[in-house]
């Protein structure tokens, strides 16, 4: 018998008091007036969120991003200067600007340019990539999606007031956007003294449902579902469509008076175990006292073969850890398991041995259902919102895919490209090619080849390349993309469940002898300065998904090769009634 939860007592040490950094209404016309003399730094996607979570109070006690010594505090010990615990870095980082110096005011503005707080600047601190990397995410692996993207940052890190103007604008769910202050009276009016949070980024399946229902009745109390729909892992199911999904179970499956369904803009760091804390102190800022953790909390995916980067229950553990502290007690989630000749879901430490259980794991629901366009089970998804997944996620044939071909100049890539351009039509798919060459005489005309100019036209083509495959459509890159953690960030721009990085593994000197540009022979004579290879860097890729011998086999062998990875993927339909060698490969007559 487990015993029933007592009501959480805990209280943070900033108490319940949420900060306020919004200029008061009957203000706001005299400084929207004043901050468009400012000069103007232009948000990304994540300070926009960071900014306002900052807005609404849902960062307390932080009220600003942060200068360099509570920076510095929170990355290696999880405190701000005052010592107050807090354990998620909240940086503007900048690339050096000449219009900013300290004590001058600076408009914030988002993508479009809408002006959205004021900030007076003093502080203006260089910041550590590397420390952040190792003390926050455990890793310099550019493997890790923060990591890579840290790579992307300014140098500098900008904080000091802020007087927030209006919120970000958001079209979509607007009834589902509680501030913390909205949230809280939501709750108060539910009348529970707790309040179990969950989020999840999956769309919520049957087990997440049994979850979340066992929590709520141990509880006796509120069940707050926040979903995170600021920045997710790349890969994930769009908000749109878990929000949809979401609200469909809500509706239906919960008890609208002990479950709140909410979102929340925050932009995931997938830093695991000190994500787990930092989503509990904001959670406990939008009124929550509990927190359903599942296993790998926030982790990023692990390449193919690779090793997690958090053990699966390190978040957990790190929580319960700090949860006096933070005022949120944590709920560990128990692994549960169906059971199909019982028709309900049980803790799988309770199921005798033996008995029959069936489950689906993530990568079969990838592989399986959103690849191949089948419909889930009613005993794992509720019909809800199978319908709504089975409209989003149609067959992996009719999804997009970008095959990225890297390697020095004259390995080969061009041609493998063309060759698989041709074999792809044939196949039945839409397919763009854009190859470096091509693109550097409109896209990226201009750019020259210092490092900065060359990852601005692989981040180009990576950004027309996410778009056709959000589309929907093939995309064939074939560029010398000399960057690990570039390409990486490409990865994660297009999602990397739809990258596939092909290494054209040719030799330096076979690339030279072959010399069809004639650049080497020029690059060696010194006429050409910055060649890759020769005077500037290759970082040959550590983890392609394919690596092609250009010496031993032909374009169309490894054209042919990448088409059969692409049917193993099921990106390319196989022929109904094609021939087959011993090893599956279609052959070609
Ligand atoms: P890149 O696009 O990598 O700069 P290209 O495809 O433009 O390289 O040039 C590669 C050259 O090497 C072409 O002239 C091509 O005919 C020749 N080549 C010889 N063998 C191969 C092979 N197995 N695969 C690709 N190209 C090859």
């Amino acid at each position: 018998m487990r015993t029933r939860v007592q009501p959480a007592t805990l209280i943070p040490p900033y108490g319940d008091h949420l900060v306020n950094v919004c200029v008061p209404v009957e203000e706001r016309d005299a400084v929207t007036a004043y901050a468009n003399q400012l000069p103007s730094l232009q948000l990304s996607a994540r300070a926009v969120c960071d900014l306002e979570l900052l807005a609404t109070g849902a960062l307390s006690p932080l009220d600003r991003f942060m200068g360099h010594t509570d920076h510095q505090r929170v990355v290696e010990e999880m405190r701000l200067s005052c010592g107050m615990f807090f354990p998620m870095p909240v940086i503007l980082p900048v690339d050096a600007q000449p219009a900013f110096h300290l004590d001058c005011d600076i408009a914030l503005r988002d993508a479009e340019n809408r002006l959205l707080a004021v900030m007076t600047l003093e502080e203006i601190a260089p910041w550590d990539r590397r420390a952040v990397a190792q003390c926050v995410f455990g890793t310099l692996d550019s493997r890790h999606p923060l990591v890579a993207e840290m790579h992307r940052w300014g140098n500098l890190q900008l904080s000091g007031r802020l007087q927030v103007l209006q919120l970000p604008t958001h079209y979509d769910f607007q009834e589902l956007r509680l501030t913390p202050v909205q949230t809280r009276a939501h709750l108060a009016t539910l009348g529970q003294a707790n309040v179990v949070a969950f989020q999840t980024r999956h769309p919520m399946y049957r087990v997440h449902e049994e979850m979340t229902k066992r929590a709520l009745a141990e509880i006796r109390g509120t069940l707050l579902l926040q979903p995170v729909v600021g920045l997710t892992r790349p890969g994930d199911v769009d908000h749109y469509t878990r929000v949809r999904a979401y609200r469909a179970l809500a509706a239906r499956y919960y008890d609208p008076q002990c479950t709140l369904l909410a979102l929340l803009p925050l932009a995931m760091r997938l830093a695991g175990p000190r994500e787990a804390l930092w989503h509990a102190l904001i959670h406990r800022n939008y009124g929550a006292n509990y927190f359903l953790v599942e296993r790998d909390h926030a982790a990023p995916e692990p390449e193919a073969n690779g090793a997690p980067f958090y053990s699966p229950y390190a978040a957990q553990a790190l929580l319960q850890r700090y949860s006096t502290e933070l005022g949120v007690r944590m709920m560990p989630y128990r692994e549960l398991v169906y059971l199909p000749d019982e028709a309900r879901y049980e803790e799988a430490d309770r199921v005798p041995p033996g008995t029959r259980t069936a489950s689906i794991s993530s990568a079969q629901i990838r592989e399986h259902y959103f690849q191949q366009g089948e419909k889930l089970p009613s005993w794992f998804t509720r019909p809800e919102v199978a319908d709504i997944l089975a409209e989003t996620c149609p067959p992996r044939y009719h999804q997009g895919g970008c095959i990225w071909l890297t390697g020095l100049s004259g390995a080969g890539k061009s041609t493998t490209a063309e060759v698989l351009t041709v074999l792809l039509l044939e196949h039945g798919r839409q397919v763009t090619l854009l190859d470096g060459d091509v693109v550097r005489t409109h896209l990226s005309k201009g750019l020259g080849f210092s490092k900065e100019d060359r990852d601005t036209n692989i981040l180009r083509m990576g950004f027309v390349a996410a778009e056709i495959v959000r589309h929907g459509g093939m995309v064939i890159c074939a560029a010398v993309s000399p960057y690990r953690a570039t390409l990486q960030d490409v990865r994660t721009m297009v999602g990397p469940d739809h990258f596939i990085e092909v290494f054209v593994d040719t030799p330096l000197e076979i690339c030279e002898a072959r010399d069809t540009k004639g650049m080497y022979a020029r690059a060696r004579r010194g006429e050409l300065r910055h060649f890759t290879g020769i005077d500037d860097p290759y970082e040959a890729p550590e983890h392609p998904d394919i690596v092609l011998d250009t010496i031993h086999h032909t374009p169309q062998d490894n054209a042919q090769r990448i088409l059969h990875e692409l049917m193993q993927r099921g990106f390319v339909r196989r022929p109904a009634a094609s021939t087959r060698t011993s090893d599956g490969i279609a052959g070609c007559l």
